[in-house]
């Protein structure tokens, strides 16, 4: 089997930096327990198929499995992952913009900011505490 210059490889390669970026995020918001792990696993299932059907989209995997991811939470755990630019009034949930595009990020629709690139969520929100 030669790997070298065959599409599904890149695919692949789409398929697990998705499921890196995502987990990634999950454990900043330390909500990465094994049955969570699962709802990623399931989404890169399907997105697996997705993207098979039409490779051009290996590069919207990532936006959309932690869409599937956080609407998956939505439903068994409630909002994910919440806001950490908003400070005051009620919590809420970040999006990721673009919903079917390259390079996603985290956006605030409240304060209109981005937050992170998907992924960089630990970055947002941890290891910088105010003083
Ligand atoms: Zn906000």
């Amino acid at each position: 089997m030669d790997l070298s210059g065959n599409p599904i490889s890149s695919l692949e390669q789409a398929l697990h930096a998705a499921r890196a970026l995502v987990l990634a995020d999950l454990v900043a918001g330390q909500v990465a327990e094994a049955d969570v792990v699962s709802l990623v696993e399931e989404s890169v299932v399907q997105r697996r198929w997705w993207v098979e059907q039409w490779p051009d989209g290996a590069d919207f995997v990532a936006g959309l499995v932690a869409q599937d991811v956080q609407d998956a939470l939505l439903e068994r755990y409630g909002r994910w992952p919440l806001c950490p630019v908003c400070g005051s009034g009620d919590p809420h949930a970040l999006d990721v913009e673009p919903e079917l595009g390259p390079d996603p990020h985290w956006v605030c629709h409240k304060a209109g900011v981005k937050v992170a690139a998907v992924g960089a969520l630990g970055s947002a929100t941890g290891g910088m505490p105010s003083s």
